[in-house]
């Protein structure tokens, strides 16, 4: 029979979220059912909040709440502009487009700088685009995760604060615990992100954190369940306005308190370590990254061979060797695969992954050298820093 298939095999996650779930978390997660307000479980959201607070730059504590990100993405929209705003929205990818879905849903008058799926935006698109209009909100996301593109945030967003001073929203769902988050020194107004990606916890959590300026002057919109002011308040004092997804808080606090003993730097640094590595070995093998330059950390996007069918690796990957890889979105459907490196892995899961896909590779008789991206890789962790 072609190929030698493995009987047993395992089932292994590589799409950008979920991601992976460390023991340790899995083991928080599986706690018996606790009241939300005992003084225990305030402390736990404290110590949760405080961590979060570490790892977005914030000044003030960020809020929790019980939805999938784009909950968050909904609930800082909502909270920063008014019916008929005038807002300006970075849309490089699928991400992207979502928040002009959600502008236009909330009445807004949506500005788009359209950018190549697979490029970011620069400081000078961006400028030319403020001059243009009294933009209320500009928005925008860290890692647009649908085509593996970093937008380099930490030198855009403190060069717009030179000219624009309204509300800056980042979506960093996918750049957390992957690129840097300093909001407060970068002057963001608001960051959110999610629990199922650079966390590694169920999905089902999301956060929002604000700076101070925002939080004394959100739009007079109607709203009730996400109202992160009084939300936030309500954490102040110890606990969710509402009964929140408990079980999900403490497998959060013991991603979080992981990666603070691992330490955040040498968190960051490995996700910049792997991902160049991760690019060697694709490379090397022979196939072309989709993005030519900034390069996310979280997620390595690459084009389908021509000549090959990209949903047919997909399956196969799954069918045959247990690796659940992402295609491509919308209009890259076909095109892409995606290959996360986030959230908690080590070296061998990128080995691992890469192997499946020289193997699947070699199944559909691509031109290759079985190990070749394998082998790249490995050289690549092996250099000194
Ligand atoms: C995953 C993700 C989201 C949130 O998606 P949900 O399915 O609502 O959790 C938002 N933005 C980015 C950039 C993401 O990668």
């Amino acid at each position: 029979m072609f190929p030698y298939l493995d009987p047993l095999k395992k089932t292994r996650l590589v799409t950008p979220g979920p991601t992976q779930i460390d023991e340790r978390t899995r083991q928080a997660m599986d706690s018996p059912a606790e009241y939300h307000r005992s003084p225990e479980f305030s402390r736990l959201v404290k110590e949760t909040r405080d961590l979060l607070s570490t790892l977005f730059g914030s000044e003030l504590r960020p809020i929790l709440l019980s939805s999938s990100g784009t909950g968050a993405m909904e609930a800082s929209l909502a909270c920063v502009t008014s019916e008929k705003d005038a807002i300006l929205v970075v849309s490089g990818g699928k991400f992207g487009e979502r928040w002009s879905q959600l502008g236009q849903s909330f009445g807004c008058h949506v500005t788009e700088l359209r950018i190549p799926y697979g490029e970011a935006p620069t400081a000078d698109q961006m400028l030319e685009k403020i001059k243009s209009k009294n933009f209320r909100a500009i928005f925008l996301q860290a890692c647009e995760t649908s085509t593996g593109c970093y937008f380099n945030i930490e030198s855009l967003i403190p060069d717009l604060r030179k000219e624009y001073t309204g509300w800056i929203v980042v979506d960093a769902v996918s750049s957390l615990c992957a690129h840097p988050m300093k909001m407060e020194k970068w002057g963001i107004d608001v960051v959110l992100s999610g629990s199922q990606k650079g966390l590694g916890v169920h999905p089902g959590l999301s956060f929002v954190a604000l700076s101070p300026r925002v939080l004394t002057s959100f739009s007079k919109r109607h709203r009730f369940y996400f109202d992160l002011g009084r939300e936030y308040e309500d954490q102040e004092k110890g606990a969710p306005s509402f009964t929140p997804p408990t079980s999900l808080i403490r497998g959060l606090h013991a991603s979080l308190t992981a990666i603070h003993e691992a330490g955040i730097d040498q968190v960051l640094d490995f996700h910049a370590r792997v991902a160049s590595g991760v690019r060697e070995g694709i490379k090397k093998i022979g196939l072309a990254t989709f993005c030519k330059s900034n390069f996310s950390n979280s997620v390595t996007s690459f084009r389908v061979p021509d000549g090959l069918d990209g949903k047919c690796l997909l399956k196969d990957l799954q069918d045959r060797y247990g690796f659940v890889f992402a295609g491509g979105q919308g209009e890259l459907r076909g095109q892409i695969i995606r290959m996360a490196h986030l959230g908690f892995f080590d070296r061998f899961d990128c080995i691992e992954s890469l192997a499946a896909l020289e193997f699947v590779l070699h199944d559909h008789r691509y031109p290759m050298q079985l190990g070749s991206g394998v082998g790249a890789f490995m050289q690549h962790m092996a250099k000194a820093s």
